[in-house]
């Protein structure tokens, strides 16, 4: 007991967060199958072309009091620049836009993810969701100084077809993701796999061109997420998926 305590004071990758076992089925392809039967068209990026060994990190739900700080500082570790999509309720706060601006100068992008995350994005009017997300891009401007490609992530990676025509005419493109680290416990829907088997699920996904999703909120109602084991997460995985690819921010791929 005492030994296990010091282990986790020292910060050592914990069984809870990762586990070294292979790890094949999971609910995350099924999601994914699913959604690219559901979501197609113009303008939808669920991976970019395998022919190049570059792959994309994302983090969705940022900025976080509590998970952002120990997210970035990870990166910096291992000098890898990723993209940040964000919820613009949380903008909010001076403690939330200095998170937001170390995001930004430690040089990754920063892309808008809803304003509140609730999932009646169904039912909201096309133009309303333009509106948002355009805001939201104005705010992320205001606070870093910068401005990013007009790429845009959908809470729950929903985008019904009236919603992607209207962004796709105004420039946008809609990032979904093909490797998929946060569906792994949620309750309310049935899934309820042990986060210790996020890192062999990821090292045994990530293909080239693949967009990796990842979870930087604090706990939401609707779901538990990566957010608690990221940092021991990106330990682990970072070194060993740095041997194999090149990893590039979403704004690198758009040039
Ligand atoms: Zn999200």
């Amino acid at each position: 007991m005492i030994i296990f305590v010091l282990l986790m004071l020292s910060g050592s990758v914990s069984a809870q967060c990762v586990e070294d076992a292979p790890y094949s089925f999971s609910t995350s392809g099924f999601s994914e199958t699913m959604g690219r039967w559901l979501f197609s068209g113009d303008g939808i990026i669920w991976n970019y072309p395998r022919d190049k060994n570059e792959v994309f990190l994302t983090f969705d739900d940022a900025p976080s009091l509590k998970y952002t700080p120990s997210v970035l500082d990870v990166l910096k570790k291992y000098q890898v620049k990723g993209s940040f999509f964000v919820i613009g309720n949380r903008l909010k706060s001076e403690k939330e836009k200095t998170i937001l601006r170390k995001i930004s100068e430690d040089g990754h992008d920063i892309f808008p993810h809803s304003r509140d995350h609730k999932n009646s994005l169904l039912w909201q009017d096309p133009y309303d969701l333009l509106r948002e997300i355009s805001e939201i891009e104005l705010e992320i401007t205001a606070i870093t100084g910068k401005t990013y490609p007009k790429l845009y992530r959908p809470a729950w990676g929903i985008i019904p077809e009236a919603h992607r025509k209207l962004l796709v005419q105004n420039g946008y493109k809609i990032i979904l993701a093909d490797v998929f680290g946060g569906y792994f416990s949620l309750p309310r829907f049935g899934f309820d796999e042990p986060k210790s088997k996020m890192v062999p699920y990821l090292l045994e996904n990530t293909k080239p061109g693949s967009i990796i999703v990842l979870h930087n909120g604090e706990k939401r109602s609707d779901g538990v997420f990566d957010s608690d084991c990221l940092e021991e997460i990106l330990e682990v995985y970072l070194p060993k998926i740095k041997q194999k690819f090149s990893l590039k921010s979403l704004s690198q791929k758009q040039d």
